[in-house]
């Protein structure tokens, strides 16, 4: 999935963020993720062409947006205005904004936004039970075309169900934390929210496993590079389980 970070940095503001991988990387450059800088380079590159004048991010993408940052962040005010018309100027493009500020979210949006643009899918992060409960009612309280919930990463079983059940959701998607410290990621979690999208009728996704992941009462360890693999792996586990319990 191509990236697109117009700004970068970010303020821990919640479980989740403890071991947030850009601080984990940005530690690596000696580089203070608690600065938010807009991208001297990179704020326009959904409209940047190559030499052929192709768009640099091709037509029919998802792009995931700010992942390196926070869409909503209260610094990015200056430029967020500039940003959504990058985004508007990209109809065939999908841009995916995952947030932990979805409480922003009304005084963020520009003054077309409407029901919402096409292209654009609001995401919230809901770590845990206690997040789930503040962020994913006011997502389905805000204007928006396509809404998703992240369990990411994943710190307990979260129970879904309430918010599954209205409909609203068009994607679960389920992983675990990242890098040195990283929490554990236990399966039967994964497992009890699978089955929670299953009963609604909602689209999941096991997007990685994390660092530190459990499995039938056994700890593994996965390298960064492999735990997309392995979280397919345990989906496609999910899958036949479920199509042997029709
Ligand atoms: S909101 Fe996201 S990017 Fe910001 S500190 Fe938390 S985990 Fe990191």
């Amino acid at each position: 999935m191509p990236m697109w970070s117009p700004w970068h940095g970010c303020h821990k503001c919640s479980p989740g963020c403890l071991n947030c991988y850009v601080y984990f990387l940005d530690k690596q450059h000696q580089k203070d993720s608690n600065i938010v800088t807009k991208s001297r380079t990179n704020f326009n590159l959904p409209l940047k062409k190559t030499r052929t004048k192709e768009y640099k991010i091709p037509s029919g993408s998802v792009v995931a947006t700010c992942f390196t940052s926070d869409f909503f962040i209260e610094e990015a005010a200056p430029w967020r205005d500039e940003a959504w018309q990058i985004i508007k100027a990209r109809p065939d493009v999908t841009f995916l904004i995952c947030t932990k500020r979805i409480a922003r979210f009304m005084e963020c949006i520009p003054p077309d936004w409407g029901a919402g643009y096409d292209n654009v899918i609001i995401a919230v992060t809901c770590e845990n039970n206690k997040m789930a409960s503040l962020r994913a009612p006011i997502l389905l309280n805000i204007p928006a075309k396509k809404k998703y919930i992240f369990v990411s990463p994943i710190l307990e079983y979260v129970d879904l169900k309430p918010y599954l059940k209205t409909g609203q959701i068009a994607l679960v998607s389920v992983g675990g934390e990242s890098y040195s410290n990283a929490r554990v990621c236990d399966f039967n979690w994964v497992k009890q929210i699978y089955f929670d999208t299953l009963k609604y009728n909602v689209p999941f996704d096991f997007h990685q496993t994390g660092s530190n992941f459990l499995m039938n009462n056994k700890y593994y360890k996965i390298k960064h590079c492999d735990e997309q693999e392995q979280a397919q792996k345990g989906l496609a586990y999910l899958q036949k389980l479920s199509s042997h319990s029709k």
